[in-house]
């Protein structure tokens, strides 16, 4: 719990920033204010801590650093990739999923009203995740140029793809391959130049770094226009003066929560692990949605509680009791969640999100437990 009490359980919406992440920007936000573009030393030292952030970030993710792109966040970086992949690299087909952020649905949706392309969605398994079968049959009859475009990791419910299967499947059919991993960076060890993956995302704000900042990875076989023009930024890939110290933000966060991946995935995961336990415990009726127990994030759970008087009101009397969790989404509050939707689950029953982060322990979900078993 922190000094006023919230207990925040809501992690995959946006995270703390770490005290450490903030003292490595706060010279960026203070004396070192220099243009990138400058051409004298003020210029010249911003330019060096964004360049040095991008090597780190490149070797952590073991890409090359011409193919780091840093841009406003995860949303930012799927619109810029899947328009390339349409107006640059020809792709004419796009194969996606129902279950994708609003990030890469809403702009495949969005773009299909002026570009000419066909979409088509992947069947899912039971377990909301992606049927790999139906996705080599639709790769395999595809006689046009095509775009896969599916997330590492889901934010609603915590399902994980198999990305190098994706990827061996887009190799095997010559297909573009894009994946949203902002629930994954930062999260889990990434070894891009083994990955067939042509695209993926970061959000610096996901694992302890400032909001506002993320990466666009393009991998450096392909070659693709920006998407904002205007300045010749980010090797003209994205125009607009640096976000500096968010740059040199996301480098820190990325390089904190590598150091540290080991031990900080085994304590938030037994914490996923005890919610799981203490749920079950303490609470008749409920259901994890999606494979909470093999193929899923350590840091997201989603829980169906059975629908009564009260406990339709759950978010709200939760939040009375200072618990921060969600419905879904950050970017959907008050919808009912199109990723539930699309799994065919339940309408009957009150999805809800708790998603962990090295900051919670074990007495918060005690104290969440206790206040569930009034609320149901
Ligand atoms: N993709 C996923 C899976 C997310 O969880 C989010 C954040 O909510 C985004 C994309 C958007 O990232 P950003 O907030 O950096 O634009």
């Amino acid at each position: 719990m922190n000094a006023i009490q919230r207990i925040y359980f809501d992690n995959a919406a946006t995270t703390a920033l770490d005290p450490e992440v903030l003292e490595a920007m706060m010279p960026y936000l203070t004396e070192k204010f220099g243009n990138p573009s400058s051409n004298y030393s003020y210029g010249r030292e911003t330019r060096m801590a964004v360049e040095t952030a991008r090597r780190s970030v490149a070797k952590i993710l073991n890409a090359h650093p011409s193919e780091i792109f840093f841009t406003s966040g995860g949303t930012e970086s799927s619109n810029t990739a899947i328009h390339a992949a349409i107006e640059d690299l020809g792709c004419s087909h796009v194969i996606s999923s129902p279950l994708e952020h609003h990030a890469v649905l809403h702009t495949i949706n969005y773009l299909q009203k002026s570009k000419n392309y066909t979409l088509s969605h992947v069947k899912l398994l039971d377990s909301g995740h992606v049927d790999l079968e139906d996705l080599e049959t639709q790769l395999a009859r595809s006689a046009k140029k095509t775009l896969v475009s599916l997330m590492h990791a889901n934010n609603e419910i915590g399902n994980m793809l198999d990305i190098q299967a994706v990827g061996a499947l887009c190799k095997k059919h010559n297909a573009i391959f894009h994946s949203d991993t902002v629930q994954t960076v930062g999260h889990f060890p990434f070894d891009l130049q083994n990955t067939f993956v042509h695209f993926i995302t970061g959000s610096a704000h996901k694992f302890h770094g400032p909001k506002g900042v993320g990466i666009l990875y393009v991998n450096e076989k392909i070659k693709v226009n920006p998407l904002i023009h205007g300045g010749a930024q980010e090797r003209n890939m994205r125009a607009g003066t640096e976000n500096v110290y968010g740059i040199v933000g996301f480098a820190k966060a990325l390089e904190r929560a590598t150091a540290n991946q080991d031990t900080e995935t085994a304590f938030i995961k037994s914490i996923k692990l005890y919610t799981m336990q203490q749920l079950i415990k303490n609470i008749p009726g409920i259901q994890f949605n999606g494979d909470a127990y093999t193929k899923s994030l350590y840091t997201v759970l989603n829980v169906s509680f059975p629908k009564t008087k009260k406990s339709e009101m759950l978010l709200l009397n939760l939040d009375s009791e200072c618990i921060c969790v969600s419905g879904g989404s950050a970017c959907t509050t008050g919808e009912t969640s199109h990723v539930i939707r699309a799994m065919n689950k339940n309408s009957e029953r009150i999805p809800v999100r708790f998603s962990f982060s090295k900051y919670n322990n074990q007495r918060e979900v005690d104290f969440v437990i206790e206040k569930l078993k009034g609320m149901i």
